[in-house]
């Protein structure tokens, strides 16, 4: 099992960690990892693996491995291979993450100032969207912008707790993304409040506070279908 120090603290970027496993494809399995995994929409984190001496591993991308339990840290190929037990430390690309962390906290508000049923989402480079389940056109972009710019100049404290599954059953409305359950199994939901704002389940990072998203755009706004339009934002 990997610890997930990310869902903790996302703004941690580096940690020491312990080599628990090396896949035949040569990905690498850390007791505990500052790396986002691949999932909800967001892309894996970007880092580096370094090893006692120094010498450090490229990490391309981060996932979960079959059972998610653990989280596999991909390398190029011909990278070192290290051993299992072998002491390391492990380093976020900050410079990455950053800007999606921002876009996923903007897709957040984005979903108050669309408060429609969301179907889908993700996270790019800069730049994010939402699928949301609507009929009616007339969507407008400098009008969407000005609402979200509104709810990210208001500089609310983003913060998270536990709730159990059981509380979670007990409040359905909570769950705005339909295609997206929040993960079970565990026993235990993550809830993600922005403060007289938001407040949804959400495995994710994101910033500490709305102003930190910085100045976001709707860029576009797609019809995908009779019953869905696909709305794009991206940080200027
Ligand atoms: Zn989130």
């Amino acid at each position: 099992m990997t610890e997930t120090l990310f869902r903790d603290d996302a703004y941690l970027r580096s940690s020491p960690a312990t080599i628990v496993a090396v896949t035949p494809e040569g990905g690498i399995v850390l007791d505990r990892t500052v790396l986002y995994a691949q999932g909800g929409g967001q892309p894996g984190d970007a880092g580096r693996i370094v090893r006692q001496g120094g010498l450090a591993i490229a990490v391309a991308n981060t996932i979960y491995g079959p059972d998610r339990s653990t989280i596999v840290h991909l390398t190029a190929a011909g990278s070192a291979v290290p051993s299992p037990g072998e002491q390391v430390t492990v380093e976020l690309d900050w410079e990455k993450r950053l800007p999606r962390m921002r876009v996923h906290t903007a897709l957040h508000l984005l979903s108050v100032v669309l408060p429609y049923p969301v179907t889908g989402g993700s996270v790019g480079e800069g730049e994010g969207r939402l699928d949301f389940d609507i009929q009616e056109a007339g969507l407008d972009k400098t009008d969407i912008t000005e609402k979200l710019q509104a709810l990210v100049d208001r500089d609310a404290p983003v913060s998270f707790r536990w709730i159990t599954d059981e509380e979670l059953d007990a409040n359905p409305g909570l769950v705005k993304t339909m295609s997206v359950k929040p993960p079970r199994g565990s026993g235990r939901v993550r809830l993600v409040e922005i403060e007289g704002i938001d407040l949804q389940p959400c495995g994710g990072t994101h910033v500490r506070r709305t102003g930190e998203v910085g100045t976001v755009v709707v860029s576009d706004i797609e019809k995908k279908g009779k019953q869905n339009r696909r709305v794009r934002i991206k940080l200027v």
